[in-house]
């Protein structure tokens, strides 16, 4: 299955960040998430997973979803299919490891690439395939105020809105995310949205890994 975008019927969107976690910038947008008491879903790579499994585990234990990246963000429709086995596998178990087993389901392909090939694993190893319908543009090296605008001027409801709170060789400055999310998050708010994960969006009954929800 791949998945887009939520219900429009529901005033909700899901904030997704990818590439981390980020040992400079993850923390920070936990703390702006939570100011606005939003939850939000990290697609990590298993390579930061092991360097910084303690940011994970934060992760889970703030209600948040973690998602699979691949373990070091090649581009999958490239890599053969033993690689591309390995990348999924090594980041589920490192994420089973830290609690979460339900956490490999959903996963994002590196450079949002995929084909019929990688489709067809993730169906037969019963994971979601998640894209996004609104790109924030924090990739392109922009600054806050037009990461701000490409998302207030586009959101709706159902919105998957995609971030970034690292990059594939983490050098990537984050601060523009992190500025625009001061703004966005309380915009958002202010506008009626709830900000949900991507279990939530796509389920009224909850998130699977948010704690004290039934796991389905
Ligand atoms: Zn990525």
């Amino acid at each position: 299955m791949t998945i887009w975008s939520g219900a429009p019927d529901q005033k909700a969107v899901a904030l997704t960040f990818d590439d981390g976690p980020s040992p400079v910038y993850t923390a920070q947008i936990m703390a702006l998430l939570q100011k606005y008491q939003a939850h939000g879903t990290f697609f990590v790579m298993g390579r930061r997973v092991e360097q910084y499994p303690g940011l994970v585990q934060a992760l889970f234990k703030a209600g948040h979803e973690v998602g699979n990246h691949s373990f070091s963000h090649p581009r999958l429709t490239k890599t053969g299919q033993l690689s591309r086995e390995q990348e999924l596998e090594r980041t589920a178990v490192d994420l089973d490891l830290l609690g979460c087993p339900q956490s490999q389901r959903l996963f994002r392909p590196p450079y949002s690439a995929f084909d019929d090939r990688l489709q067809a694993y993730l169906a037969h190893t019963h994971r979601r395939l998640v894209m996004w319908s609104l790109d924030s543009g924090d990739w392109k090296g922009l600054a806050a105020p037009a990461i701000i605008k490409n998302v207030l001027s586009r959101v709706r409801n159902g919105s998957i809105v995609i971030f970034h709170d690292s990059n594939e060789d983490a050098r990537a400055d984050r601060h523009p995310t992190v500025e625009a999310l001061s703004i966005i998050l309380p915009a958002l708010k202010a506008a009626g949205y709830r900000m949900v994960t991507v279990s939530e969006l796509l389920s009224r009954r909850g998130s699977p890994c948010h704690p004290g929800k039934a796991k389905d």
